[in-house]
């Protein structure tokens, strides 16, 4: 009855799902349309390279990286970008089951090498979980979690203040900004790595930010993983 009234959605295109695309999680179409990223990749960020010459895509080369990598497994495409819209602002929370299973499957050796001790969701200020109702990113960490087994740790890194107006500064300045924004909640947790966990990585500056202020609290080495990643080249 409910499936009748609520029908599984295709977390890519949001059509209605039927057969064995209901425990997927998206359509056949989708399933071949939207290309995951394989090698070659920037070691940095993840992001699809034209050729194994380059280590770095071009925007990492002058990027500031705290971070060892981050891995994604799609490219911020249209299609990928619609849904993780509607992932994030339009309430469509069932969606991170598939992100999730994909994540696993693309991303399960990344995690397992990397040897990290906890999952870290990137966190919303609480007044914008209030009007939003819960944070995407740790929807996600707590799929790829029921997976991947590492547990999920959502109380340590809190932002506490809401990232103010960033018109006119610098880069620098931005990203000094937005680390003032994070904050740890213990001090002397003994935590070796870690892997931060977020929908999308464009710019990099919230990962970056947040390294940073996890490895001034004690954490050896930040990993970080998205579902999607901005195109290098
Ligand atoms: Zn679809
Ligand atoms: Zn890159």
């Amino acid at each position: 009855m409910l499936d009748i009234l609520f029908p599984k959605r295709c977390a890519l295109c949001d059509g209605v799902l039927s057969g064995s695309e209901v425990n997927f999680g998206c359509c056949s179409f989708c399933n071949e349309r939207v290309e995951r990223i394989h090698s070659p990749r920037c070691y940095a960020c993840g992001a699809p390279l034209l050729s194994f010459d380059k280590e770095l895509c071009d925007d990492c080369v002058n990027r500031p990286r705290s971070y060892e990598s981050n891995r994604a497994v799609f490219a911020y495409g249209d299609v990928v970008k619609d849904s993780l819209m509607r992932f994030k602002y339009h309430n469509r929370r069932e969606y991170a089951s598939y992100y999730g299973q994909v994540i696993n499957e693309e991303l399960g050796d990344y995690i397992k090498s990397s040897g990290v001790k906890a999952l870290i969701p990137i966190p919303i200020h609480r007044n914008r979980r209030k009007t939003r109702g819960y944070n995407q990113a740790e929807l996600l960490a707590n799929e790829i979690s029921r997976c991947c087994g590492v547990e999920v740790l959502d109380k340590f890194l809190i932002r506490s203040q809401e990232t103010t107006a960033q018109k006119g500064l610098s880069n620098l300045e931005r990203l000094k900004n937005l680390e003032n924004s994070f904050n740890v909640t213990q001090d002397m947790i003994q935590l070796d790595k870690v892997m931060l966990v977020d929908d999308i990585f464009t710019t990099g500056s919230t990962i970056e930010a947040c390294t940073r202020v996890l490895l001034r609290a004690g954490v050896s080495k930040v990993y970080a993983l998205t579902v999607a990643v901005g195109q290098g080249y």
